[in-house]
């Protein structure tokens, strides 16, 4: 065997630490079949498969890809599978998450709320459940339109297209805002974190490339079903970076530790670039949140709980590091809320 420099192995070996019952995965990418991305749906398929993820939506604007169509080239993992999806573009996007068909995109109306509503009730229909995708693209969609939606458990909280403003912008309040805004509303809806890629040819902060949102599934096995029942209860986090080593959701409290291990291997990765912000203090900061988006205790450190009164609790977690350009850089890992009021 040829010599390898140690540097070039942990480049080459992908972060596959994780303990059995998680399940890392993206729920959201493009392939050649949309006409605008740039790699093909058997070569998308492969490189998440060759970098440790375990499942995989290939989430093509309208248009249904069936797995058993995919084809891995070399040693398959037997831990890798392709959940069969679509992304329903119409006047929103969604994606829809293990379906048994394509599902229907045409219906239009001004009211968006009902557009959500129609994709909600097709995806379903068609045997899946509903991601509503980037709410801060283009015109923003907001808690008014969302809340009256029947049957929407989970929404992309953080898209890691550079075009999306999942962080707001002066013209509109950032994701996290607009999920406190649902949940306090009696919502309830998990925040999901996804790549939403199209393009694996021409890599850089500023492109839009694969590997920069994930969620962590805690599911009984790796099926389509399995994953999707438990993303629809709340059981999985969604990151961009920080990797968990223990989360627990009790009736009223959450408690979580960070894995550091593999928040290190995460954050050495080539294609994961973080938040740029201007200013904060260095380390790991484990945040409480409840209604209003308010944050009740904040501990510096890798492990935390905490207790509520309040109708819902959600922890997130913040690592900010200093990058070798000088910059300040945020990846973050947000848990899903637990409520106690009964919802
Ligand atoms: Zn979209
Ligand atoms: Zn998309």
């Amino acid at each position: 065997m040829k010599y390898i420099p140690a540097l070039l192995v942990t480049l080459l070996i992908p972060c596959l630490v994780h303990s059995k019952s998680w399940y890392k995965g993206n729920t959201h990418v493009h392939t050649t079949l949309c006409g605008h991305a740039d790699t093909t749906p058997d070569a998308v398929a492969q490189w998440y498969h060759d970098r440790g993820y375990n499942f995989l939506i290939l989430s093509e604007h309208n248009k249904f890809i069936d797995p058993s169509t995919v084809k891995l080239k070399g040693e398959v993992r037997d831990d890798f599978l392709l959940v069969p999806g679509e992304e329903v573009t119409g006047p929103v996007h969604s994606t829809a998450m293990n379906v048994s068909r394509l599902v229907p995109w045409g219906f239009k109306d001004k009211n968006r709320s009902k557009v959500i509503q129609n994709h909600v009730d097709e995806t379903r229909k068609a045997g899946g459940a509903v991601i509503l995708n980037h709410p801060n693209w283009g015109r923003p969609i907001h808690t008014h339109e969302i809340s009256p939606v029947k049957n929407l458990f989970m929404f992309e909280l953080y898209n890691a297209h550079p075009g999306v403003h999942s962080f707001g912008n002066a013209h509109r309040p950032s994701l996290e805002v607009l999920w406190d805004a649902l949940l306090e509303k009696g919502m309830t809806i998990y925040g999901v974190s996804s790549d939403d890629a199209h393009k694996l040819k021409k890599w850089g902060e500023k492109e839009n490339n694969p590997g920069r949102g994930w969620v962590m599934v805690r599911s009984k096995k790796l099926s389509s079903d399995s994953l999707t029942a438990a993303m629809l209860k709340g059981d999985f986090y969604s990151s961009s970076g920080v990797m968990l080593e223990k989360l627990e959701r009790g009736a009223n409290h959450i408690e979580l530790s960070v894995n550091e291990k593999e928040t290190a291997c995460e954050l050495a990765s080539e294609f994961l670039f973080g938040r740029p912000v201007s200013k904060g203090e260095l380390g790991t900061f484990i945040e409480f949140i409840g209604p209003g988006g308010k944050v009740h205790k904040t501990v510096t450190g890798l492990s935390a709980s905490y207790k509520t009164k309040e109708a819902y609790l959600r922890a997130k977690v913040t690592r900010r590091v200093k990058n070798k350009d000088g910059s300040l850089r945020e990846y973050y890992a947000w848990t899903q809320p637990v409520f106690t009021d009964g919802r």
